[in-house]
């Protein structure tokens, strides 16, 4: 068989590596598979300016039709892989087609959790796809009553895009504070405050108890009550409390799963010559020292690209520093690295934190502040001790900082 790369999955993983892989030279025939009827596109936008209204979702599509032939890539679109079969190196589609593999790469990410007993009645929504986001954009009229149940960046982003377009916005938290799952509460307590400051009611630690329709359910959606009783009237409901990664075509191959698909640094699965790449695997960052799953843009994007060099002959470990930007109520919020327990958290004036762990930076956040935030990533990237008090101090540049510490890590 002629060399023959095949791609489950067409999400901005699967459309990037595709890209990847035909820049990086000759690797043969490129077959990419995706179950949605689009062609690759990237989420971050349908949460935000597609949902405010500011742009169609057809914005989103990451190259245009013609792209795909134009560069030798077979983009096979409504079609599942349903099975593969690693010793005959074939992939099984929901229609019979058995196709063999040299290559083999799992870019299939994940779906959203399930809010168990919610009705599938008009006005409750979840959000992950294009037809979900159009969806839910046509329904956000002023004046309506939104309840988000779900305080992550997808209910917060949706919160804001609402509150843009003159809903009356409430997100119901199960944990005590917002992005619980992400951020130490201290910061999650000034995304919380900007919530509020601009009029999304907040209910932090609130449960819910089940989502009312009205009468059988053909009128739509009524109400949601919390685990307290509390009725909270509504006309949209959106739910967004979490994602499970889809790990199950990999599993059933017989490939290590461990809250993600196990790959190595060069994005390698424990199958010969089946790689994976974005929200759908669990890896090892050299940079944190431990395993990470990751549900991020970024990780879709540049592991996807480490995991096309190294399936074309040119080996590169993937190993970032996490970041993460969200847009909420016209305020750029951005992160790298991750949330420790155990955390110092120091701040520098009311827009930039930092989390430390044993002297050394391993988290910020910032507000309005994407400059200092890249200077941040470098710090934390070059693994060096700081200062919790000149870290606190915004007459000494972040920039200074890095010289410093590169500096002295360097010093025998
Ligand atoms: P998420 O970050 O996991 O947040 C979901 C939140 O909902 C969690 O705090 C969760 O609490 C809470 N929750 C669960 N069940 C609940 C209930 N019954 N009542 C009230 N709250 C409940 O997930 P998400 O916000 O749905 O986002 C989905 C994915 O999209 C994530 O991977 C997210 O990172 C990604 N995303 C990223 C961006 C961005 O980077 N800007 C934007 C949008 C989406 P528990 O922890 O207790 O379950």
């Amino acid at each position: 068989m002629a060399e023959r790369i095949v791609i489950v999955g067409a999400g901005q993983a699967g459309g990037r590596a595709a890209e990847a892989l035909r820049a990086a030279g000759n690797v043969g025939e490129i077959v990419l598979f995706g179950e949605e009827r689009h062609r690759p596109y990237e989420r971050p936008r349908l949460s935000k300016s597609v949902l405010a209204g500011e742009e169609p979702a057809a914005t989103a599509s990451m190259h245009p039709q013609e792209w795909y032939a134009a560069h030798g890539i077979t983009l096979r679109t409504q079609l599942r892989v349903e099975a593969i079969a690693p010793k005959s190196r074939a992939v099984i589609t929901a229609d019979g087609e058995r196709l063999e593999y040299s290559k083999l790469l799992l870019c299939t990410g994940s779906r959203v959790r399930p809010l168990p007993g919610a009705p599938d009645v008009a006005g409750v929504h979840y959000l992950r796809t294009v037809e979900e986001s159009e969806r839910l954009a046509g329904g956000l009229q002023p004046g309506r009553r939104l309840v988000v149940i779900g305080g992550g960046f997808i209910g917060l982003e949706v919160a804001s895009s609402a509150l843009k377009r003159g809903l009356e916005v409430t997100v119901v938290e199960r944990q005590r504070a917002l992005l619980d799952r992400v951020l130490p509460g201290q910061i999650a307590a000034r995304v919380a405050a900007l919530h509020s400051a601009q009029g999304v009611k907040l209910r932090l630690g609130a449960p819910v108890e089940r989502i009312q329709a009205n009468g059988s359910g053909n009128g739509g959606v009524k109400s949601v009550e919390l685990a307290d009783g509390t009725q909270l009237a509504a006309d949209i409901v959106v739910i967004g409390v979490g994602i499970i990664p889809n790990t199950e075509l990999a599993e059933t191959a017989g490939a290590a799963s461990n809250d993600g698909i196990v790959v190595d640094e060069h994005c390698r699965t424990t199958l010969e010559d089946i790689y994976a790449a974005g929200d759908c695997t669990n890896h090892y960052n050299p940079i944190l020292g431990r395993r990470v799953r990751l549900e991020s843009w970024q990780n879709a994007q540049n592991q996807a690209i480490a995991a096309a060099h190294n399936m074309a002959g040119k080996p590169r470990s993937y190993a970032e520093v996490p970041w993460f930007w969200s847009d909420q109520l016209g305020t750029n919020i951005q992160m790298v690295g991750v949330a420790e327990p155990g955390m110092d958290i120091v701040w520098r004036g009311e827009r930039l934190a930092f989390g430390l762990l044993d002297g050394r930076l391993r988290l910020a956040l910032g507000f309005n502040m994407g400059g200092e935030i890249r200077f941040a990533r470098r710090l934390i990237e070059a693994r060096a001790q700081v200062s919790a008090r000149r870290l606190a101090d915004a007459a000494v540049g972040l920039r200074d900082l890095l010289t410093e510490a590169t500096c002295s890590a360097s010093t025998p």
